[in-house]
C-alpha cells in the first residue's frame, strides 16, 4: 500500500484524514506535537494507544535524517553533518552559532543539475528532489543532536531550491508555521543560481524571505563560463527579475560573488559589477573560492589583496560590501565537498 508522508502534511490536511479515518480530535494534536518534536518511529508516541499506532503504520510514514558523520571545526565550533535519507541518500547541513543564535544551512536536493563549473555538488550529479519533511529533518536532527533551537534557515547547501519549488514553497509554509518549527520569513534565506521565472512566482507568494543571488560574473561571457542557468537566463534578465523581487517584498538583495584569482576578479569586473548593481537595494557579499576537489576546473582563490581591491572599488561605488567570514575552513563546510569525500572513501 502507498504510505503517505506524514511529516510533509500541512496540520489542517492531518486533521482532516484523521476524521475522515474516525479518529478524535485530540489524537491529530498529540500525533503533530509529537512530529514536531522530530520523534523517529510511531512506537515511541507513548501516549497513542499500540493499536493505533500499527493502523497509523498501514497509513504514513516518518522521514529521517539520520547522521552519518560529523565533523565539529577546532576553529569556530561551527558544524556540518551528512545526513543519510532512506535509500543510503547522502545529503549535508551545516549548523553555525552566531550572536544572535543557532543558524542551519540545510539541503533541498540530492546533487544539483545546474553544474556550475566551480561547485562540488554541481560536479557530482543530479539524483532527486528533496521531499518538505527531508528538508525539516535535518533541521529536526541537527536541534535534537545538540539540544538547541535553531532560530534561523538557510537554503544554501546542496541542490537548487528554485529547480524543486513546490517542495521547496511547502517547506517554507511548513517550517514558518506557529504549529510547526515556528521559524519566522524573516529568519530564512534562500539562495539560488537564478531561475529567473521562479523569482518573479517567489516575489509573488509575498513571504518576505532574505532572496540571495549566486552572481559570481559581472558580464555574461564570465557567467556563461561558470555557471550554465547564464546561459538561459543573462543577468540582465536576472537582475530585471531581483528588481521586481525588491519591489514586491522590500526586501534588500544579497549577492554572492565567488572570487576565482584571473577569471572575475579584476578592477574591470568590480568597475562593472558596480555601475549593474548601483540602482539596486542590494548587498554584496565576497567570497574567496573554495576548493572543490580535483583541479577545481583550474580555479584558484584570488589573493586577500585582490579582495580588498575589488570590495573597496564597490565600497566606493555606494554598494555595501563584506567579505564573508568563512566558517569551519577546516572541516570542508562548502557545498558538497563532505559527502564527496564520504563517496569517494566508502562507497
Ligand atoms: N544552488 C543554490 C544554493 C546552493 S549553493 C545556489 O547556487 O545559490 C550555495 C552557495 O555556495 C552558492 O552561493 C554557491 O554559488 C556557493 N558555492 C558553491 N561552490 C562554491 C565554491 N567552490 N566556492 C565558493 N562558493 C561556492
Ligand atoms: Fe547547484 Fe548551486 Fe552548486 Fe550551482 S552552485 S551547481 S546551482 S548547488
Amino acid at each position: 500500500m502507498h504510505l503517505i508522508d506524514i511529516k510533509s502534511m500541512f496540520k489542517e490536511e492531518l486533521l482532516k484524514d484523521f476524521k475522515e479515518k474516525g479518529y478524535p480530535l485530540y489524537r491529530a494534536n498529540q500525533v503533530y506535537l509529537w512530529l514536531i518534536k522530530g520523534i523517529k518511529s510511531f512506537d515511541d508516541m507513548s501516549n497513542i494507544p499500540a493499536g493505533m499506532r500499527e493502523e497509523l503504520k498501514d497509513c504514513y510514514y516518518i522521514t529521517n535524517a539520520e547522521i552519518k558523520r560529523k565533523l565539529v571545526s577546532k576553529l569556530d565550533g561551527t558544524i556540518k553533518y551528512l545526513f543519510e535519507l532512506n535509500h543510503n541518500e547522502l545529503i549535508e547541513s551545516v549548523l553555525m552559532k552566531y550572536n544572535h543564535g543557532y543558524t542551519l544551512c540545510i539541503s533541498t536536493q540530492v546533487g544539483c543539475k545546474m553544474g556550475c563549473k566551480f561547485c562540488a555538488t554541481g560536479k557530482s550529479g543530479f539524483s532527486r528532489n528533496l521531499t518538505p519533511s527531508e528538508m525539516l529533518a535535518q533541521i529536526q536532527s541537527a536541534q535534537l543532536d545538540n539540544n538547541i533551537r535553531i532560530s534561523n534557515v538557510v537554503l544554501m547547501g546542496m541542490g537548487e531550491p528554485l529547480d524543486n519549488y513546490e517542495n521547496v514553497i511547502r517547506f517554507l509554509k511548513l517550517v514558518s508555521s506557529g504549529d510547526g518549527l515556528n521559524i519566522g520569513m524573516r529568519h530564512i534565506s534562500l539562495s539560488t543560481c537564478g531561475i529567473v521565472n521562479k523569482i518573479y512566482d517567489l516575489a509573488n507568494e509575498h513571504f518576505g524571505l532574505t532572496l540571495s543571488i549566486s552572481l559570481h560574473a559581472s558580464n555574461d561571457a564570465v557567467r556563461n563560463k561558470v555557471m550554465p542557468i547564464n546561459k538561459k537566463f543573462n543577468i540582465e534578465e536576472l537582475l530585471k527579475a531581483c528588481e521586481f523581487y525588491i519591489k514586491k517584498t522590500n526586501r534588500r538583495i544579497s549577492f554572492e560573488y565567488a572570487m576565482i584569482s584571473g577569471v572575475n576578479d579584476s578592477d574591470e569586473c568590480a568597475r562593472e559589477l558596480s555601475k549593474k548593481l548601483s540602482p539596486m537595494l542590494c548587498h554584496v557579499n565576497l567570497i574567496p573560492v573554495n576548493d572543490a576537489g580535483d583541479d577545481n576546473c583550474g580555479y584558484k582563490k584570488s589573493s586577500k589583496e585582490r579582495l580588498s581591491k575589488f570590495s573597496l572599488i564597490l565600497s566606493r561605488a555606494g554598494i555595501p560590501v563584506t567579505v564573508r567570514r568563512t566558517l569551519g575552513s577546516d572541516i570542508n563546510a562548502s557545498c558538497g565537498q563532505l559527502r564527496r569525500n564520504v563517496n569517494n572513501v566508502e562507497v
